[in-house]
């Protein structure tokens, strides 16, 4: 029987997390093959290279090094590299991952071949249509195929905009990403050590959002706010290239936060079980906070991951209460990888 060919997009650093987990089901199956191509929206090492060399993801088969310019010519000129790929190609199956322009440059080129679209992360809404984010999940999730969201509320989200068919609630392929990391990152990782931080003695901190990045005003108030609530901890920020040239640019203020380079996920991960909190306005550390169990302030005024703030693990920076923590049953057990690889061989029965 011949493999069932999956291509996978990825371009940015959360995709190749999610997609280090799911990679790694493949590589372990004995029916499926992947071809991954890279967009280049992240590029150097720090925001690139060094997740496919720590996570021991296989090298991409291309790169389109595509980074820059406006939303419109960044997914343009995407759409029209994976568009060439895909016809070269003839996958069975496009896999997507997450909300970034490579996500919908990928859905999009897959679904006007017919090629069925796999999204992972799908049904994640803010209500913000003002986000880019916000524009490519909803897109991406009406051409997906097949579903898989992490969450029960992302299911509903879905539902709400009348999409049944082909939706999964297998859990979060990041919390998959997270355990297998966990280990080795307290083996390898010097990052404590390195910076003079002690266990459970500092505040993670990190801002990329293009909300709170573009405009120097509100910029000046996360990175305040984040000094706010760090409570007299010192404060780590590993750095987001936006960030660093919003910063400069703006001449925004620091103070005694200590912004040092991106980090790698192993140290990453360090850093998140080591943390007394989280301060961010990303995401996946939102989560991986929880997954740390470490409490975490959300540097935004809404969340998609709002059972984080419903078990009184994570606050909006603009709430000041917080709930009793309970435990969160939806991400999963650390399976979802396989789950999603399940579900693609049953579609295809
Ligand atoms: N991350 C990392 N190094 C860093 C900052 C973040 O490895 O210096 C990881 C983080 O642990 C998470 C992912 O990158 O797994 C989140 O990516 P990002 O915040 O860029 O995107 P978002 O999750 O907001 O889409």
């Amino acid at each position: 029987m011949s493999k069932t060919t999956i291509l996978t997009i990825v371009g940015a650093r959360p995709q190749f997390i999610k997609a280090a987990a799911v990679s790694r089901a493949i590589r372990n199956s004995a029916d499926f093959s992947e071809v991954m191509i890279h967009t280049g929206q992240h590029f150097d090492e720090m925001m690139s290279d060094v997740f496919f060399r720590e996570l021991e993801i296989g090298r991409p088969a291309l790169n389109l090094a595509i980074h820059g310019g406006t939303h419109g010519a960044m997914t343009g000129q995407m759409l029209a590299g994976i568009e060439n790929c895909l016809i070269e190609r003839k996958p069975d199956w496009v896999l997507v991952y997450g909300d970034t322009n490579s996500t919908l440059a990928g859905a999009l080129a897959a679904a006007k071949l017919h090629i069925p679209v796999v999204h992972v992360e799908a049904g994640l809404r803010s209500f913000n249509r003002r986000m880019p984010e916000e524009v490519n999940r909803v897109l991406t999730d009406h051409v997906s195929a097949l579903l898989f969201s992490p969450t029960v509320a992302g299911v509903r989200n879905l539902e709400a905009e009348g999409i049944t068919r082909g939706v999964h609630h297998v859990g979060d392929v990041m919390y998959d990403a997270m355990l297998h990391a966990q280990k080795r990152s307290r083996e390898m990782s010097t990052i404590l050590a390195d910076l003079g931080l002690e266990e459970d003695g500092f505040v993670l901190a990190t801002v990329h959002r293009a909300e709170n990045t573009d405009n120097p005003a509100r910029l000046q108030a996360v990175i305040d706010a984040i000094a706010t609530n760090a409570g007299g901890l010192p404060i780590v920020l590993p750095v987001h290239p936006r960030t660093r040239q919003a910063i400069a640019r703006s001449g925004t203020k620091l103070g005694a936060i200590r912004a040092i380079d991106p980090v790698g996920y192993i140290d990453m991960v360090r850093l998140l079980d080591g943390a007394k909190l989280v301060l961010t306005d990303s995401g996946g550390l939102q989560k991986e906070a929880y997954f740390a169990r470490r409490p975490c302030v959300t540097l935004r005024d809404e969340t998609e991951w709002i059972e984080t703030i419903e078990h009184g693990w994570n606050r909006l920076w603009t709430t000041p209460d917080w709930k009793p923590r309970s435990d969160i049953a939806e991400y999963g057990i650390g399976r979802a990888a396989q789950a999603v690889l399940d579900a693609i061989r049953a579609h295809r029965g």
